[in-house]
């Protein structure tokens, strides 16, 4: 399977500003770490006065570069992942929902080819550990996808101790049952189960070093990583030894999602060990963030932003993001301009000197130049988000500076200038209605191409959609307000 590909990038006519290192590397290995409901203050380099810890993030953030204003395409997990995977919005798609619940029989389109295959078919050596939520049937398995290894779960979450959800397993199994919750179906091995007995955060770390050090084995082949923690999403489960750590914060639950997060942190500093170990620290391209905001209600800050987790305003879809690569990039960088989670499959499939696939067009832009000449990769630009609820739409649109949004709660659309009003208190409609009116046809003119969605999560929702006769954009998109 491994071939030797020894292509040279030159970064050399890449790298113009001082900021960053001026080398010629080889490819370089991609490790993409995913955590789910992460929130935007829940790391410390982002907010130094966090009580949560990530001291093993932040000093990669800091002889890395740290996005200020990164964007998923989506609020909550499936089509957030979705368009990570696939570079497309999850609405042209049709994966605009999370996937039926237990045992879905459907998935993202398999003409949809992914980052990993696109890597996969570039030469690199490619896994998936952890929560996989793209389609649990074979032509949606991580497998068929691209990825050569893949140890994790299919669905959208799992409870944390095998010594807990193993026995709920197994009484089940006993009865007959054929259909099981997602969030206690054993892990699996490329398709085959396995009995995992450790904590399935540091399971997900071991297999990561494992990974990397089969992946060292030929350093002529790359490798690509996507660890998709499904820390510190629900359930909200935590070790004695973490908790322990985060005994001085008296409510449970952000106590828990503290020491959940510390976790994925312990991890990391064992990933950073197993690179600099094998030899392949200096040309592994890192990059961190989360799926979407952190639930507020389970554990989850989001601050300054505005709401978490589901939400169209900024603490729903902006991120906490960092990057880095010793041989690629210097530290000490902060990048303050929009990115987007679809920018990282044209940017991956440059830097690896991959062919984009030629039957669909991806909605992100390669952002590597922009990154490291600190320039603003999509001035004048919009990047967009849009969540379904009863007989409504939440959207947004982000453009330079200002931030556009509509939601059913607010039933009007306002308008922030969210540089200087990150907090989105300030609406600024009345005395900007002509810059208002443009970017909300800029976003109307987006959804024309949307298709229906392929799926729903529970059948209400699909009830809801056709008794509502949504999408019904007609309205989502006039500036009247209550229409
Ligand atoms: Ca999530």
């Amino acid at each position: 399977m491994k071939t030797k590909l020894l292509k040279t990038i030159s970064v050399l006519s890449l790298l113009a500003n001082s900021a960053f290192a001026a080398t010629e590397a080889p490819r370089p290995n991609i490790l993409l770490i995913l955590t789910d409901d992460h929130g935007y203050a829940d790391v410390g380099f982002n907010n130094h006065k966090t009580d949560v810890k990530t001291p093993n993030l932040d000093a990669l953030a800091n002889e890395g570069v740290v996005f200020t204003d990164a964007y998923v395409a989506h609020p909550f997990c499936g089509p957030s992942r979705a368009a990570l995977m696939t570079g497309r919005y999850p609405h042209k798609i049709g994966s605009d929902f999370n996937l039926p619940v237990n045992g879905s029989s459907t998935g993202i389109d398999p003409n949809e080819e992914f980052i990993s295959k696109t890597l996969q078919r570039a030469g690199y050596f490619t896994g998936a550990l952890g929560k996989w939520h793209l389609g649990e049937l074979s032509p949606y398995h991580p497998n068929n996808r691209g990825f050569d290894e893949f140890y994790g779960f299919l669905g959208g979450g799992h409870k944390f101790f095998p010594s807990e959800y193993r026995p709920q397993y197994e009484r089940l199994k006993k009865q007959g049952v054929k259909n099981f919750n997602d969030y206690i179906t054993p892990l699996e091995h490329n398709g085959q189960e396995v009995r995992e007995t450790e904590y399935i955060t540091d399971a997900l770390s071991r297999e990561a070093v494992t990974f990397i050090n089969k992946a060292s084995e030929d350093k002529q082949q790359p490798f690509f990583l996507y660890l998709a923690y499904n820390a510190p999403h629900v359930p909200l489960e935590a070790k004695d030894e973490d908790l322990e750590k985060f005994s001085h914060i008296k409510d449970k639950k952000r106590q828990t999602y503290a020491a959940m997060v510390y976790a994925v942190d312990r991890g990391v500093e064992q990933i950073t060990k197993a690179l600099k170990d094998s030899g392949q620290y200096d040309n592994t391209l890192i990059v961190f963030m989360s799926d979407n905001g952190g639930k507020v209600s389970k554990g989850g800050v989001n601050k300054p932003l505005k709401e978490g987790k589901g939400s169209a305003h900024e603490g729903g879809h902006r991120v906490p993001m960092m990057m880095h690569w010793p041989a690629g990039v210097k530290g000490g960088a902060h990048y303050n301009y929009v990115v987007s989670a679809l920018d990282l499959y044209p940017t991956f499939s440059h830097l690896a000197g991959a062919q984009l696939p030629t039957n669909k067009s991806l909605d992100g832009k390669d952002i590597w130049q922009a990154i490291i000449s600190d320039k603003d990769a999509r001035k004048g630009e919009s990047i967009y988000v849009m969540r379904h609820r009863k007989a409504a739409h939440d959207v947004s649109v982000r453009r330079d500076e200002w931030k556009a949004v509509r939601t059913k709660a607010s039933g009007k659309w306002q308008l922030f200038n969210i540089k200087d009003d990150i907090s989105e208190k300030n609406d600024v409609a009345e005395k900007h209605k002509r810059l208002l009116q443009d970017m909300i046809t800029d976003v109307a003119d987006w959804s024309w191409s949307n298709i229906e969605p392929q799926w729903f999560h529970i059948h209400k929702e699909g009830d809801d959609w056709r008794q509502d006769d949504m999408p019904r954009y007609s309205e989502t998109f006039s500036l009247k307000k209550g229409e």
